[in-house]
Order: C-alpha cells, then structure tokens, then sequence
C-alpha cells in the first residue's frame, strides 16, 4: 500500500522525462538522453551566508531504472575527499528517494568522485525520526568522472532494487539531490523553488517527481567545442617554443626534430630555438662536448631543412652563465670565474672573448637565421676573481656585463645578425642598460600564471624590440602572457621546454597547443571547453571513442594538479590518480579505436606513457604506504614501462651521458617498493 505524502506548504514539481535509450552510466553524461532531459542548475545551501557552489542536476527514467545525472562545480579539484578510509567523510552526490513505500521514509544514495556508492534506508519507525539503515540496494550501478570544472556523476536505480513497479506516466515520487560539500563545508541542495518558505533539507519537503511518458526533443543547440575552428591569424611575428638541447635526460637527435617540423608547422609556429650549453660540436672548441653531441653542421642541415617550411631555426648558445658542461672540462676550467664552481665564465681572462668570439663567430657564418641567442641569464659571478677586481676596478657590476654583451653584439653585428639575450640581468644590474643597443631583443620569461607581466611595458618603453617566454608548466600561461604580450607590441611569443626527465614531447601537447593558441587569440574564457578543443586540434575528431573525453580528462588532471596534490594527505593523492586513470583510460579507448590523427598518434602515445609512469611513481611512493602485494605489481608494470621506454629513447636520443637522467623515475620507483 504506498503512502501519501502531505505537506503543509506547495513544494515544487520535477517532470522527469522518459529516455528513448538508456544512458551508459559511465560517468561522462555524453549519452544523446542527457541533451533532452530537464536540467536544473540552481542549488541553494541551507545557510544564506554560504552560496552553493555551481552544480546542474537531471532524471530521466525508464522501464527498468530512474537515472541521475550531477555535474558539480569545482574549480579545484584537489580540494575533494575522495579517499578510501572513511568514505562516510567523502564528498558526496546524494540521490534521496520516496518512492512512497510503506515502512520507508526515503532512500539514500551516495556517490562519492570514486564513482563509489554507499545505500542507506531510513526506516519509517517513528515518522519523522526513523533510523538509519545501510543496506545493500542491489543492481544500483554509479559512476564518477572528474572534469576541468568540477566533478560529475551517474547512476542508474533500478526500480526493482527499490522494490518497486516502474512508476509509468502521472506516477508521483518524491526526492531531492544533495551535494555534500566538504571543501565548503556545506550541503547544497536542488533548489526547484525559489519561495523562500520552501526549506531544501527537510524531508518532509521533498519536491515531487512527476514522471512523464513524453520524451523532450532536444531544444537547445548543441554546442560542441571541437567542432570550431582552431584561431589561425597570428599576433606575433615570431611564434614558436625554445627546447633545451643540453640538460636533459632526452637529447633528441637532429634527424628526430627535423622529422617533426611538419607538425609544428601544422601549428602555426614559425620559430624555434634550439638551447645549448655544451651538447654543440664547434669546429674551433669540441673537446667539452659528450659522445652524440650535435655539431653545428647538424644544427645547420636542421636549419635548412626548417626554412624549407617557412621555419626560422634560431641558435641559441649560453655565454656566460650556465655553462657547466664546459668550464668542468679540463681543458676551460681555467676560464670559469671564482667562486662559480664552473657555472660561469671570467669576464675578464682573455681566454674568455677568444673563445666565444670564435663560437658564436662560427654559429652566425653558417646560419641563415637573422638571430643568434647568446643567453646571458642568472649570471651573477661578476668581477670577484684577482684578476677582474683589478681589471674592473671601481666597475659597478652592470658594466661588467655590459662589457660582455657589448663584445658579443660586436661578433654577431660582424655577421650581419641581431643578438638575443635573456632580460633578468638588465632588470637586476639596470646600469648595464646604459648605451646598451637597442637592436637587442629581450627575451622576456614568465613561467607562472601572474596577474601582471610589468617587465614586457619597461622594455617597451626603453626601446626594445621584446619576445615573451612562456614555460611548459602551467597551461594558462601562454594564453594570458599572450595577450599582455600582445597589448605591449612585443614581436615573439616563444614556449620553453627546459630539461624535463623521462617524459617525451607528447607528454607536453596541451602545453603546444596553448601556445599556438595564444600566438593566434586572445586568451579562451573557459578552460574545459578550450581542452577539447585542443584534444580536436591535435589528436583529431574522436568520434565513437569518445569525442572530448580526453580532453576533458587532461581538463581534469590540470584541474587536479593545481592545489597542491602533492601534499600528503590521502584525499589529494587519491584524486590525483584517479584524474590520471582517467586519462589513461581514455587515451587507451583512443588508441585501441584507431581514432587518432596520423601527426597526433605519437603524442598520444608519449602522453599517455608519461602519464603511466607518473602515476606508477605516485603510487610507489604513496605517503598512506601500499597495501600487500602492491610493491610487486608496481614494480612490475615499472619493469614493462621501463623496455618501452628505453626503446622510444633509444630511438629518438640515445645519447649515452643521459640515459642515467631519463632512468630517475624508474630508480625513484625502485627504491620506493624495495624500501
Ligand atoms: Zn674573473
């Protein structure tokens, strides 16, 4: 005998839709019956002072199953608990049902970002204050996917697991939906109502779920980010990203970026720098270069074969600091400063000018590019050995290194280039701007995502032709330097790519395709819609494998990343891997489907190696410690991982004075399980 429910106040109406075909209760609410449902985005919290956070809610039903869609809002996902110890702590999506059964005030269901669900029925003993039950509801199936917004939910109730008939047409429920939100320390509720004398916790004032035969056409535009074309006019004249061709445990070959160019092209770049400290084999000086180091003929045959795409291959050689590699080789380390520990050169040893006049005289005679970088960044080891304190005596330090730039610019004006140099020393050392030449170029670096980029307005405004730098860190970066870059008319926006260990460029394919956005337009106000639009742009149409899901998904790992997981609490760290899972999964789907661009297959298999390793090394290293028998399986899939590896290094680098850097992930693992 089902029991009425009365109310001493109207509470508010849901017409639950019927679904032509039922969704796939796999957490993505991609399924076509979503479009056509009955979504509610207002959600209101029991406290005035506390505003619900942006969440979005629908039901649909069927004749087996009342189905829940929940996409809850989170601009930092790390901030949810999703943790296996205490799940009863987790945040929650709470499903709560009356279906009007006699001896059940209403069933619970919480879904927790595991996509875990815990099933609750509150026993109508007493009306009003009935007990709590943990049940088992069988045949419920949930699903948690995380995005770059927030977090979402599925989940399929059977209706026969509530031990009902199927409600059919004119059928009257009750319910709400829940989010329990620990971040925010508040639950927020559907709020269907906005009278004021409604109150969304009370139980009594469930709103009624009136079930419809009719099945709503989709009204609303699809609106499918991938589907837009990709921005192509450009902003800048040099467009393009830097890659370190010295530090890092990758060195790839000339042969491997040459084979690629087609790609960055496809891009829209035009520029790229090649980094050396030591890895360059001059015809004057190649002692201090490792076996498997360019020469510059090879850096020359590269060069020629970028102009043959419209590409402009800058050489970039350090020149004062960061010249390790060199200086601690036995034949120059009578050329470092005093107290550098061979980080830099002496200003003043007359050693010092003859060698790299005869360097960069060499880069500039072979190369077709107008630019030569000379570096010149985080050198401050100026005028401190005997010989320069006598030398430079009473100098300010600006003149010493005004000095040095002066006799560079000297050798690449011989030949006809303009000289690049990095801007931190001028802002440091100011006086050494004095006379400075203004055909210089600065290059101006800003690795994080700031609020101002001061620097690029000074340069400006003393005269300087000026190329901003992103980093390869945080994917926001390019977009909003991009744009203050291109407010000061700088002419370059350049992305580095500085020494990384292990991982391969496709691991940083979101990285490029933010660059070769912000080179092209101005900065996208919704980051889960611009990763999908990238996942289009570089890995092509999905279709059948899920168009947007891995977007989305790497969406959801940035998201994840931002706020701290690695500190060591257990909710953090969980929801970290499952973001990363998740992409591993869907870049899996991808790839087994075959749908996958011919110039995007490799980055998505590079990304999705790095992505396995990188989880392998959180799991190893897990601050809550590893269950038993989990070290074995860890250091399994590494030793799997690793043969995979070492072939694509080989294959792409292979230079030997490296492989020791590329294998610190796997040595990291190693000592993890095996302590
Ligand atoms: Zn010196």
């Amino acid at each position: 005998m089902p029991r009425a429910r009365r109310s001493l106040v109207p509470v508010p109406e849901y017409r639950v839709m019927r679904c032509p075909s039922p969704p796939a209760v796999d957490g993505w609410l991609d399924s076509p019956c979503w479009r056509d449902a009955n979504w509610v985005d207002r959600f209101a919290t029991e406290s005035v002072d506390t505003p619900a956070r942006p969440a979005r809610a629908a039901m649909l039903w069927d004749e087996t199953a009342l189905y829940v869609a929940m996409k809850l809002g989170e601009p930092r996902l790390a901030r949810i608990r999703a943790a296996e110890d205490a799940p009863e702590e987790n945040d929650n999506a709470e499903i709560l049902i009356d279906p009007g059964l006699e001896d059940t005030e209403y069933y619970f269901i919480g879904v927790d970002a595991r996509g875990v669900a815990r099933t609750f029925r509150i026993v109508l003993d007493n009306f009003g204050t009935g007990g709590w039950r943990e049940i088992v509801l069988p045949d419920i199936r949930a699903a948690a996917r995380l995005a770059g917004d927030g977090w979402q939910v599925e989940a399929a109730i059977p209706h026969a697991s509530l031990g009902v008939p199927p409600p059919g047409e004119g059928a009257l429920w009750h319910g709400n939906l829940c989010r329990n939100d620990r971040a925010a320390d508040s639950r927020a509720f559907w709020a269907l109502s906005e009278d004021p004398a409604y109150a969304y916790l009370e139980q009594m004032l469930f709103p009624a779920l009136r079930f419809c035969e009719a099945s709503a056409a989709a009204t609303v535009a699809i609106h499918v980010p991938g589907h837009e074309p990709w921005p192509s006019r450009p902003r800048f004249g040099l467009r393009g990203f830097m890659h370190d061709t010295s530090r890092g445990s990758i060195v790839y070959t000339p042969d491997y970026w040459i084979s690629r160019l087609p790609k960055f092209r496809d891009l829209g770049f035009n520029a790229i720098l090649t980094y050396f400290e030591n890895h360059l084999r001059y015809q004057s000086h190649s002692s201090f270069a490792p076996e498997g180091s360019w020469t510059v003929d090879d850096l020359l045959r590269y060069q020629a074969e970028a102009a043959r795409l419209g590409m402009d291959l800058i050489p970039s050689q350090t020149s004062l600091g960061h010249c390790p590699g060199i200086l601690n080789h036995p034949d120059y380390r009578h050329l470092a400063e005093e107290g550098s520990d061979g980080y830099q050169f002496c200003a003043s040893h007359p050693g010092t000018q003859e060698m790299l006049a005869a360097m960069f005289d060499e880069l500039a005679a072979g190369s077709s590019s107008p630019y030569v970088m000379i570096n010149a960044d985080e050198s401050s080891f100026l005028g401190d050995c005997p010989r320069c304190r006598e030398r430079f005596a009473g100098w300010p330090r600006g003149h010493i290194l005004r000095q040095h730039l002066l006799f560079l610019h000297g050798v690449l004006h011989a030949r006809g280039k303009r000289m690049m140099m990095w801007d931190d020393m001028l802002w440091l050392y100011p006086e050494a701007l004095e006379d400075l030449p203004r055909d210089i170029i600065l290059l101006d670096w800003h690795y994080g995502h700031e609020r101002h980029y001061p620097s690029l307005a000074a340069w400006r405004g003393l005269g300087f032709d000026v190329v901003a730098c992103s980093g390869m860190y945080d994917v926001r970066n390019p977009f909003r330097l991009g744009d203050h870059a291109c407010q000061q008319g700088a002419m370059g926006l350049i992305s580095t790519l500085w020494e990384e260990h292990s991982l391969f460029i496709g691991h940083y394919w979101q990285h490029f395709a933010a660059l070769s956005w912000a080179a092209h337009a101005e900065a996208p106000d919704d980051l889960e819609n611009w990763y999908r639009r990238a996942e289009a742009r570089v890995f092509g149409p999905g279709g059948q494998a899920g168009e947007g899901r891995l977007g989305r998904s790497a969406a959801a790992l940035f998201n994840a990343s931002r706020s701290g997981y690695r500190r060591p609490q257990a909710s953090h760290s969980a929801l970290w891997q499952k973001a990363a899972r998740q992409f591993i999964e869907t870049a899996w789907t991808r790839l087994d489907a075959g749908a996958v661009s011919d110039l995007g297959r490799e980055w998505l298999e590079e990304a999705l190696y790095a992505r396995r390793l990188l989880l392998l090394r959180a799991r190893a290293e897990d601050p809550a410690g590893l269950a038993e028998g989990e070290p074995r399986m860890i250091a399994n899939e590494a030793a799997s991982l690793k043969v995979e590896g070492l072939a694509r290094w080989k294959a792409q680098s292979g230079m030997p004075s490296q492989r020791e850097a590329f294998l610190e992930h796997y040595e990291a693992i190693e000592k993890s399980v095996n302590s």
